[in-house]
C-alpha cells in the first residue's frame, strides 16, 4: 500500500523475509512439535532455532528462559499472575500510572475484584517515573513490580534496571512490559536483574497473535494457561509454528539491525521533529527528550485536536496517531498525557509518529511539507485561537 506509514508503535509491517521464513510452516513443515515422528521432530528444532533468536535478541543467558506466547498483552497477563500466585501473602501490587492497559487495567481489575492493594506510581510532566513514590512503596507485602520499560506514547523509557534492583531487595518480582523496547534499544538480560520481560511479536515486524515471556531461570512460575506440557509447562497449547518461526526471525533481524535504529532512524525522528517544532509554532515534544525510543515523537500542538490533524494527514497519505480516544462522544486526552499533567488544550492535540527502519528521509521531508500547512488551516477554525495569538505558548513544558 502506498502511504508514508508513521505509526509503528501502533504495529508494524511484516518483514518479507520473515515471511519466507514462515511460509514452509504452513504447508510442507505443517507437523505437530510434540508428535514424535519426523514431521513433527523437525519442526521441534525449528522452534529451539527460533528461542535462540529470542534469546539473542535479549541477552538471555539460557534459551528456556524464552516460553513463546500469543501476544504481548497475554505476556503481560502470565507474567503479573504468576508473581501473585507464588506469592500468595503478598497482597500488593505496584505499578506506574502509564502503563498500557494490558497490565494497568489488570492491575485495577485485581484491586477492585480480588481485592489487592495497588500502588499507581505517578510520572511528571515530563513522563518521568517517581522514583522516590517507588521506594516508598516497596516492601514485603509486594508481590509484583511491573514496570513498563519504554512507553507507547511518548516513548520514555524508564530505568528499569534500577527499579529491578530496589525491588529485589524485598523479594519482590520484577516484570517489565518491553513490548516497545525490544528492538528498538539494546538488552542484555545477562547482566540484569529482571525476573519477567513481555515482548510482542507485532511491534518489531514479525506477525500479530505472536509473543514471548521471557522468565529467568529459577523464578518461580505458575502458568496462566494450563493444559498440554507445551514449553516446558509453562503455556499449554499447540505451539503456533508459523507465528514462533516469524518472531525468531524477527528478532534476529531486530538484532541485525539495531545499530540502524539508533543511527538512521532516530536521524530521521530528530529531522523530524526539528522540522516540525521549528517551523510551527505553539507545539512542543512530550516525554523526555533525553531518555527516549529512537523511534518516536510525541508532539502536542496547542489549540486544535489531535483527531482533526490526524484526518488531514491521511489525506496527504500519512499515518500517524493521536494522544487522545474517542469516549462516548468526546475526545478525552489519553491516560498518559492525563498522568502527566499535559494542559487539556495541548493534550488535545497531541500527535505520536512513530518510525520504523522502513522509512526514508523523501518521506520525512513530505511529512514536513505537509503538516505546517494544515495545523495552520485547523487553527483558522479553531474557537480558541486568534490570529497572530497567542505568541506565547499557553503552557511551557518544565525542561530542565
Ligand atoms: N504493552 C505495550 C507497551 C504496548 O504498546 C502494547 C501494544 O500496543 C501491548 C503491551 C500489547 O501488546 P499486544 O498487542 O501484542 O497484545
Amino acid at each position: 500500500m502506498d502511504g508514508i506509514y508513521l505509526d509503528n508503535n501502533a504495529t508494524t509491517r511484516v518483514d518479507p523475509l520473515v515471511v519466507d521464513a514462515m511460509l514452509p510452516f504452513f504447508t510442507e513443515k505443517f507437523g505437530n512439535p510434540s508428535s514424535m515422528h519426523s514431521f513433527g521432530d523437525s519442526v521441534g528444532r525449528n522452534i529451539r532455532e527460533a528461542r535462540g533468536q529470542v534469546q539473542a535478541l535479549l541477552g538471555a543467558e539460557f534459551d528456556h528462559e524464552i516460553v513463546f506466547t500469543s501476544c504481548g498483552t497475554e505476556s503481560d497477563n502470565a507474567a503479573i499472575m504468576s508473581a501473585l500466585r507464588t506469592l500468595p501473602d503478598r497482597r500488593e501490587i505496584i505499578t506506574s500510572a502509564v502503563e498500557h492497559p494490558a497490565v494497568l487495567s489488570l492491575c485495577r481489575h485485581l484491586e477492585e475484584h480480588e481485592g489487592y492493594r495497588l500502588h499507581v506510581i505517578p510520572v511528571d510532566r515530563r513522563g518521568r517515573l517517581d522514583i522516590d513514590a517507588y521506594v516508598a512503596a516497596l516492601s514485603t507485602n509486594v508481590a509484583v513490580a511491573s514496570i513498563m520499560w519504554a512507553n507507547n506514547e511518548t516513548g520514555n523509557l524508564f530505568p528499569v534496571e534500577q527499579l529491578a534492583k530496589l525491588a529485589k531487595t524485598f523479594g519482590i518480582v520484577f516484570h517489565t512490559d518491553a513490548v516497545q523496547a525490544v528492538g528498538k534499544v539494546p538488552i542484555d538480560l545477562k547482566s540484569s536483574v529482571i525476573d519477567m520481560l513481555s515482548l510482542s511479536g507485532h511491534k518489531l515486524h514479525a506477525p500479530k497473535g505472536t509473543g514471548a515471556l521471557y522468565v529467568r531461570r529459577g523464578t518461580r512460575f505458575r502458568p496462566l494457561l494450563r493444559g498440554g506440557h507445551q514449553e516446558r509447562e509453562r503455556r499449554a497449547g499447540t505451539e503456533n509454528t508459523t507465528g514462533i518461526i516469524g518472531l525468531g526471525k524477527a528478532c534476529e533481524l531486530a538484532l541485525a539491525h539495531l545499530t540502524d535504529e539508533n543511527t538512521r532512524v532516530r536521524g530521521l525522528r530528530d529531522r523530524l521533529e526539528k522540522g516540525i517544532v521549528e517551523s510551527v509554532g505553539n507545539c512542543f515534544v512530550t516525554g523526555d527528550a533525553m531518555g527516549r525510543l529512537p523511534n518516536t515523537s510525541n508532539i502536542a500542538f496547542e489549540f486544535i485536536e489531535g483527531e482533526a490533524i490526524l484526518l488531514h494527514l491521511n489525506r496527504e497519505g500519512v499515518a500517524a496517531s493521536s494522544g487522545s480516544a474517542c469516549t462516548s462522544g468526546s475526545l478525552e486526552p489519553s491516560h498518559v498525557m492525563r498522568a502527566m499533567d499535559i494542559p487539556f488544550t495541548a493534550a488535545h492535540g497531541s500527535i505520536r509518529f512513530s518510525l520504523s527502519r522502513d522509512n526514508t528521509a523523501e518521506q520525512i521531508d513530505h511529512v514536513l511539507a505537509v503538516l505546517p500547512p494544515i495545523i495552520k488551516r485547523l487553527r483558522e477554525m479553531s474557537p480558541f485561537w486568534s490570529e497572530g495569538a497567542p505568541a506565547k505558548m499557553a503552557f511551557e513544558p518544565e525542561y530542565a
